[in-house]
């Protein structure tokens, strides 16, 4: 499994559990795909064993089936994509409702994308110690709303024993491979720390944070045990940058998806056409107002994370 790339050299963590320095030899084709990195975090590859004088090398041949991945545009005007990560099973989008705030749309539009990418995704609300009384509130009125659309909701604080992050979340990502992501600020290195136990991956993680606010970086995936993984991917913020024709949107809209065939026209986008049974929902309060706006905004504005 690949746990590094650096776009040249590639780290493997292979089957005896030791690492492995491996590269490209050639060319890899990948169907239908149109990529720079044919080979990215959380891929498994077959390879072959290299002898360069006294060190071992490992040469990639080849990539196989990814169960998912996500992408983003290698830059505005560019036909190919930039592979992110793969095979992840599920993503935590960590939030916080003060100390910054986390915009209702960017909560939607992140879920938006993780179910394009088919990543279940469970939300943490992290820093809840900071929460005033209003705040909490409003905190589980959102856990309630987001549980019902198929995202379990956590709350989370390094500042209060009974919601220590390790404790929270430890069942949750067991054995699988986690993408996190969030904004800036939320606590995102924080969490990944409190889940780490050796220094060294820290030292990795700063280095990567420094380096993704300047220039491109690729995700970097840490074990937290041998078959428990995180992946912080840095410019997750252009995540978003893929393309979804307007009619699809509400597709990823559970709450639409499951009323749009009622509508009258079967190309509705649920705006202002007549016997929209998507807003006559919402005009009955059935589906919340913040995810109505969310959608309003995405239908209207196609850089998702602007
Ligand atoms: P990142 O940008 O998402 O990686 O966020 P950081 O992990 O760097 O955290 C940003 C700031 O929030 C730091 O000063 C942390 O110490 C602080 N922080 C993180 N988690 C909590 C929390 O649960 N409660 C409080 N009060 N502060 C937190
Ligand atoms: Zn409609």
């Amino acid at each position: 499994m690949v746990i590094k790339s650096t776009g040249s050299w590639y780290k493997l963590k292979i089957e005896d559990g030791s690492i492995l320095n491996a590269r490209i030899k050639g060319k890899i084709r990948l169907k239908e795909l149109r990529v720079t990195n044919p080979v990215a975090v959380g891929d498994f590859v077959d390879y072959e064993l290299e002898d360069s004088g006294d060190v071992t090398e490992g040469v990639i041949l080849n990539v196989c089936k990814r169960h998912n991945y996500i992408i983003r545009k290698s830059n505005k005007l560019s036909k190919h994509g930039q592979i992110i990560a793969t095979n992840i099973d599920m993503a935590l989008l960590i939030a916080t409702i003060s100390h910054p705030e986390t915009s209702l749309g960017f909560i939607d539009r992140f879920l938006l994308m993780a179910s394009a990418f088919h990543i279940p995704t469970t939300i943490v609300f992290n820093k809840v110690d900071l929460y005033s009384e209003n705040e909490l509130a409003y905190c589980n009125n959102l856990s309630e709303l987001y549980s019902s659309l198929g995202h379990p909701c956590i709350k989370t604080s390094l500042n209060l024993a009974e919601f220590e992050p390790t404790k929270m979340l430890n069942e949750v990502i067991k054995n699988k491979k986690v993408l996190i992501s969030g904004h800036s600020g939320v606590g995102k290195s924080s969490i990944i720390n409190a889940f780490l136990p050796n220094a060294k991956q820290k030292v990795d993680i700063i280095n990567m944070h420094f380096k993704g606010k300047h220039t491109t970086t690729f995700a970097e995936m840490f074990f937290v045990d041998d078959n428990t993984a995180i992946i912080d991917t840095p410019g997750i913020r252009d995540f978003g940058v893929i393309d979804i024709p307007q009619q699809e949107i509400a597709h990823y809209f559970p709450e639409m998806r499951a009323l749009m065939s009622k509508c009258k026209f079967n190309n509705c986008i649920h705006l202002n056409e007549p016997e929209c049974a998507v807003y006559e929902a919402f005009e009955r309060n059935e589906i919340a107002p913040s995810r109505y706006q969310s959608y309003l905004s995405i239908l209207d504005n196609e850089n998702m994370f602007g």
